[in-house]
C-alpha cells in the first residue's frame, strides 16, 4: 500500500523560513523540517497543530545549519524531547558555536548540539515515511535535500525562480552547480518544497528558473 505523507507548511520567522511538519498518515509519526521560529507564539501555533492532529513527533531535521532554519530546535527539543538530525558538515553550526552565530544575527534562541549526523545516501524513517538524504552543498557545506517518492525538500539550495546564496562563509559556487545538476536529474513531476518561498516542481524550475536552466549545459 502506498504511504501517504501529509505535509503542512508554516512560514516562520523574520526571513519567512518554510518550516514543514511531515507525518505518516498511517502511524501519525512526524518530523519537523527546519523549525525556524525563535519566538514562542510561532512555536505554539505549530505545537498546537501537532497536538490537534494527534501527531507523534519523532525528530527534527535541519536542511542546513543556518540560524533561520535551526533557531527553533531548542524549543522543539524542550517540549518533545526528540533528536536533531543534520548533515555532518553543518553539525558544527549547532551547539555552542552556533549559539554565537545565532546571537550575532539577532535570533532569540539557538540549537542544542546535533544527535544524528547525516551523510549522502542515508535514509531518515518515521512511521512508514522514508526520506533519502542527498548531500547538496553549495549554499552551505552541509546542505542536504530530502527525497520522498514524489517530492524533494531542497532547503536553501533550490527555490522557485532562483537558487540559494553562494557568497556566505561555507558557500561554494562550484559545489552549488554540482548540487543543482543532481537535483536536475530528478523526475520533472517531483514537487519541490524549498526553504523559502512558494512550492514548485522540478519540471517548472527547468522551464522557468534561469539559474537552474543553466546547469548541466557545460
Ligand atoms: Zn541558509
Ligand atoms: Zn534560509
Amino acid at each position: 500500500m502506498a504511504v501517504a505523507m501529509l505535509i503542512q507548511l508554516f512560514p516562520v520567522g523574520r526571513l519567512l523560513t518554510n518550516c514543514y511538519v511531515i507525518s505518516c498518515d498511517q502511524t501519525r509519526a512526524t518530523a519537523i523540517i527546519d523549525p525556524g521560529f525563535d519566538v514562542f507564539p510561532e512555536a505554539a501555533k505549530i505545537f498546537q497543530f501537532i497536538d490537534n492532529n494527534n501527531l507523534v513527533l519523532k525528530l527534527v531535521i535541519n536542511t542546513h545549519g543556518h540560524p533561520d532554519h535551526t533557531c527553533g530546535n531548542r524549543l522543539v527539543v524542550e517540549k518533545f524531547h526528540v533528536p536533531i538530525s543534520i548533515h555532518y558538515d553543518d553539525a558544527p553550526l549547532l551547539g555552542r558555536f552556533g549559539e554565537r552565530i545565532t546571537r550575532l544575527f539577532g535570533f532569540q534562541t539557538s540549537s542544542p548540539p546535533a544527535n544524528h549526523r547525516l551523510q549522502d545516501g542515508d535514509v531518515v524513517r518515521f512511521g512508514r515515511v522514508i526520506l533519502k538524504v542527498m548531500h547538496t552543498p553549495g549554499h552551505s557545506r552541509g546542505s542536504v535535500s530530502l527525497l520522498g517518492s514524489n517530492e524533494v525538500f531542497t532547503g536553501d539550495t533550490l527555490f522557485s525562480g532562483f537558487i540559494g546564496r553562494t557568497d556566505l562563509p561555507g558557500s561554494s559556487g562550484q559545489d552549488m552547480v554540482l548540487s543543482l545538476n543532481k537535483l536536475a536529474m530528478l523526475p520533472e513531476h517531483f514537487v519541490v518544497y524549498p526553504g523559502h518561498g512558494p512550492i514548485t516542481t522540478i519540471g517548472q524550475e527547468k522551464k522557468a528558473n534561469p539559474f537552474f536552466q543553466s546547469v548541466g549545459r557545460s
